[in-house]
């Protein structure tokens, strides 16, 4: 064989193995570096985007809805090839979106969905559904766990009204705690139930504080909380302060337990002492793939990976998904999860 076919071949080979010679600019849209997750969620992605061979241009938006769509009206402008989006609030990009249609670029939801657009390619996410389910299981295999028999005082929170996901989250949850509330197992003393009372703007850890303050003061003066329902573990770690602030968790007056999601260091460690009870691992590394793999579907006329048809409908269309696995999280597994899969070091963690 001649040097030069030689030199041919074993390029080929590379270019199949690596995928390399990819060409194109991808935008990256993210909330809020406000928590650990999105952080992690862009890292991954830059990472894998770059070793595909794409550039990537990477912005967060602190939780500001102008903001976020400033950053992405300017990477329309600049001329990206696909935008990804993780909206701060999924009803507010339709002209923009519109506008990337008529500029050729694709647009990915990514761990969100963006609703009132039918321009909104492809979505990568997890169950998220079933994230509330895990959460709602794990409250209720904690609450036999710390307090024996039925009935039990739990109070529900839920996530970001502007953030599609809450909705699934919430119901998901519902699905395992209605039939218990029904039946009388599940006291929810306050009242407060469904996601217009529950709901929590922008995720905010604070105002879930303040809630749960409030909540204490009004209806456990005389009264043992058991546990609470919290979809995300900026929350949680607001109402572990808040039940903290009131005595539980010391003396006779046991922790509630409290629920999470994303499986954030701060979580962990309140896990490790005893407070958080669980929390929801996403394995962010994972959702970077799906997507990087979806762009380069979409850029270079492949078929992206989708399992999923038909559960998430942005109120235009439904949008073609795949969605990953979510794993529950808690003091028995949390080792082999988050150290053994290597998403953190054991010195993150101690
Ligand atoms: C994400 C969660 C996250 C929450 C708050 C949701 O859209 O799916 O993983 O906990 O936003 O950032």
């Amino acid at each position: 064989m001649k040097l030069t076919s030689l030199l041919v071949s074993a390029t080929a080979a590379i270019t199949l193995a690596t995928g390399a010679f990819a060409e194109g600019t991808v935008g990256i849209a993210m909330p809020t570096k406000s928590s650990a997750r999105w952080i992690s969620d862009g890292n991954s992605m830059v990472k894998q985007f770059e070793a595909a061979g794409y550039s990537a241009d990477l912005q967060y938006a602190e939780d500001d809805i102008p903001n976020q769509l400033a950053q992405i009206e300017n990477m329309i402008t600049t001329g990206v090839d696909v935008l990804v989006i993780a909206a701060i609030d999924g009803t507010t990009l339709s002209n923009a979106l519109e506008n990337a249609h008529f500029a050729g670029i694709k647009v990915i939801a990514y761990d969100r969905l963006i609703r009132d657009s039918a321009y909104v390619d492809y979505y990568a996410t997890f169950d998220n559904f079933k994230v509330g389910v895990q959460q709602a299981s794990s409250l209720v295999t904690g609450l036999k766990e710390g307090f024996g028999d039925a009935p039990y005082n739990v109070e529900l929170f839920g996530g970001s009204p502007d953030d599609n996901n809450a909705y699934f989250f919430y119901n998901g949850a519902m699905s395992v705690l209605q039939p218990l509330i029904d039946d009388g197992s599940i006291n929810i003393v306050s009242g407060q139930q469904g996601m217009d009372t529950v709901g929590t703007l922008r995720w905010d850890g604070a105002v879930a504080q303040a809630r749960m303050d409030n909540l204490l003061s009004a209806h456990y003066t005389d009264k043992v909380l058991h546990g609470v329902l919290s979809p995300y573990d900026g929350l949680s770690i607001g109402i572990l302060s808040s039940l903290k602030g009131v005595s539980y968790g010391s003396g006779d007056l046991k922790m509630p337990i409290v629920s999470g999601q994303d499986a954030e260091v701060p979580s962990v460690k309140s896990m490790l002492a005893g407070e958080q009870y669980s929390t929801v691992f996403k394995d962010t590394r994972e959702l970077a793939r799906v997507t990087v793999g979806m762009v380069r579907a979409v850029l270079e006329g492949g078929t992206p990976e989708i399992n999923n048809t038909e559960t998430y409908d942005n109120g235009v269309k439904v949008i073609p998904s795949y969605l990953l696995e979510p794993v529950s999280v808690d003091i028995s597994n949390w080792e082999e999860t988050l150290i053994g899969s290597g998403y953190y070091t054991e010195d993150q963690i101690k």
